[in-house]
């Protein structure tokens, strides 16, 4: 990456004055900062906290094809999300979003009504996936499985009354927070300037007051746009912006909690006609169990907190799937987000409001981008910025991001074949040599203790978070093991591997002192 095209925390240095001011980095910002740069604008775009400090970081990950909105007949958002998925897992991150197979078992809970009627969606959303133009080799179609094809999958499931399964794919992402850094940085490789620590404390169509969060300075800044993406927190800004949000729980347990579970693993939810708990296995040996769907009142907070309520209840729909079902003393961590969800007059609950994205302007011109999903980040920055151009404001040409792989980008057969640390390959893809190259040549230390995992149950490495601090923009401690990296996620996890998060810190401290790379002068 060419000097001073980075991620930078504080606002040493920025212009004042640029095409697009880009308001929040998650997501949503972060796709908006992309798709504006690849259009040759110049953009700033800046968060008050950190690359997916916000909901970007509590999701499912997955990358939905659409079901959900078509069991409630919003046909034109089932599509979309669908074309958006093929997008993702063909074109723009193939390396950061792979097929996970989704076992819905037959038997205990769901009656054969109810298993009919899953079926029959399973299907439709196959129907989706061909006219979104995903082929069945990235999603297979949905298939029938007897009971032993189904305990195979997921071997701790309640052999006694299982029939059989339902077994259908969708994908699934590394982690959510590592697809916002790489849109980040794939957007600052095109030019655009990414501050973090960088708090909008006023805005309007062409002018925003921003705090550096480190030195207290304050800027004020003019654009042709300024785009609010600060999702849950859009009404800061705006205050003609009404939100609902609701609170989505999610709990971690250990992969040998439920040993060998394979597929992700849909448990209905009792006296619901189509919701689902789900058991998600991730990359990184741990298995995620959610979700939940609270409305949320009062004051929005920077970290959301799950109530007991919502662990018990979910602990409570699972077991009945599971011969030795998950408790409390399994549950190593857990964690909240909250849907940034439109305020919809006459709708009660927040399931029912639309979760598809809306784009605003206010009084003063400025413009709100709010709802959507990971899934549809790119499509919701297209028709941002094609508005923004439609209506005059921003002269440049046709978005570009649907044929525009993020960095590292490249088929699953490619990156089979890569001669790299299998970890760095995950996150980074074919820029996993790059990452142990930066590391080596910051640090001077040996690929082997660059690549040493943190503890047996802790995989991150040194090297991951030594490049993290050189050119994603990681500031501290908690940059790096909450967002860089989701060792977070398990407090105890988070204790073993914070003293290799300091020593990179301080690497690359060291480094700056008397460095001669470039890249090490940016903060
Ligand atoms: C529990 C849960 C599960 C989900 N699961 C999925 C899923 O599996 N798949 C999927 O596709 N979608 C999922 N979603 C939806 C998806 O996560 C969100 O729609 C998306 O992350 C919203 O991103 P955003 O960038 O709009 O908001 P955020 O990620 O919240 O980003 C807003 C940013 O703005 C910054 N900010 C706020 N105020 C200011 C200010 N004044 N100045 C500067 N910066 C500011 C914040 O620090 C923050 O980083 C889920 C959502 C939830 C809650």
């Amino acid at each position: 990456m060419p000097p001073g095209r980075a991620i930078t925390p504080g606002l040493a240095g920025i212009r004042d004055e640029v095409d697009v001011v880009v308001v929040g980095l998650g997501i949503t910002g972060a796709g908006l900062a992309l798709d504006a740069a690849a259009r040759g604008l110049t953009v700033l775009a800046l968060d008050a906290h950190d690359l997916a400090f916000g909901t970007s970081r509590w999701s499912s990950k997955l990358v939905h094809g659409g079901l959900r909105y078509l069991a409630r007949g919003h046909l034109a958002i089932a599509h979309e999300s669908a074309v958006e998925r093929g997008i993702l897992m063909d074109v723009t991150a193939p390396h950061l979003v792979h097929p996970l197979p989704m076992l819905t078992p037959v038997g205990h809970d769901l009656t054969r009504a109810r298993a009919a009627m899953t079926w029959a969606g399973l299907h439709a959303g196959d129907v989706l996936r061909r006219t979104a133009r995903t082929s069945a080799r990235t999603l297979p179609r949905p298939r029938l499985l007897n009971a032993t094809e189904a305990l195979s999958l997921a071997p701790s499931l309640r052999a006694d009354a299982l029939r059989g399964g339902l077994l259908a794919w969708d994908g699934q992402l590394e982690d959510d927070a590592r697809l916002v850094v790489t849109v980040a940085r794939t957007a600052a490789s095109l030019g655009a300037d990414l501050r973090t620590r960088a708090r909008v404390t006023a805005a309007t169509g062409t002018r925003v007051a921003v705090r550096d969060e480190l030195t207290g300075v304050a800027y004020d800044v003019r654009a042709r746009a300024v785009v609010n993406a600060t999702g849950v927190w859009a009404g800061g800004l705006d205050e003609e912006v009404r939100l609902r949000p609701s609170r989505g729980t999610h709990l971690v347990l250990r992969a040998s909690t439920l040993p060998h579970t394979r597929v992700a693993v849909m448990v209905p939810i009792p006296r619901t006609s189509a919701r689902f708990a789900m058991v998600l296995p991730q990359p990184d040996g741990t298995l995620y169990v959610g979700l939940t769907d609270e409305a949320a009142t009062g004051p929005v907070p920077d970290v959301p907190v799950p109530s007991e309520a919502e662990v018990d209840f979910l602990l409570d729909v699972v077991a009945s799937a599971f011969a030795s079902p998950p408790t409390r003393a399994d549950v190593v961590g857990a964690y909240a987000g909250l849907r940034p969800l439109l305020e919809v007059p006459g709708t009660r609950s927040t399931s029912d409001l639309s979760r598809r994205h809306a784009i605003l302007t206010s009084d003063t011109g400025l413009t709100t981008v709010v709802g959507g999903k990971l899934t549809t980040y790119r499509r919701m920055a297209q028709d941002t910025l094609d508005a923004l151009v439609a209506d005059g404001r921003l002269d440049a040409g046709p978005c570009r991001t649907s044929s525009l792989p993020l960095l590292g980008a490249a088929p699953p057969d490619e990156l089979r074949r890569l001669d790299a640390d299998a970890r760095l390959v995950r996150r980074f893809g074919t820029d996993a040599e790059l990452v142990l190259s930066t590391a080596r040549g910051v640090t001077g230390l040996p690929d082997d203790d660059l690549l040493a995992p943190a503890s047996d149950d802790v995989p991150v490495t040194l090297a991951e978070l030594v490049f993290a601090v050189t050119d994603e923009g990681a500031h501290d401690v908690d940059d790096l093991l909450d967002r860089r990296t989701r060792v977070g996620l398990v407090a105890a996890d988070r204790v073993v591997a914070e003293p290799l998060a300091r020593r990179a810190l301080e690497l690359v401290r060291a480094a700056r002192q008397g460095a001669r790379d470039p890249r090490l002068h940016r903060t």
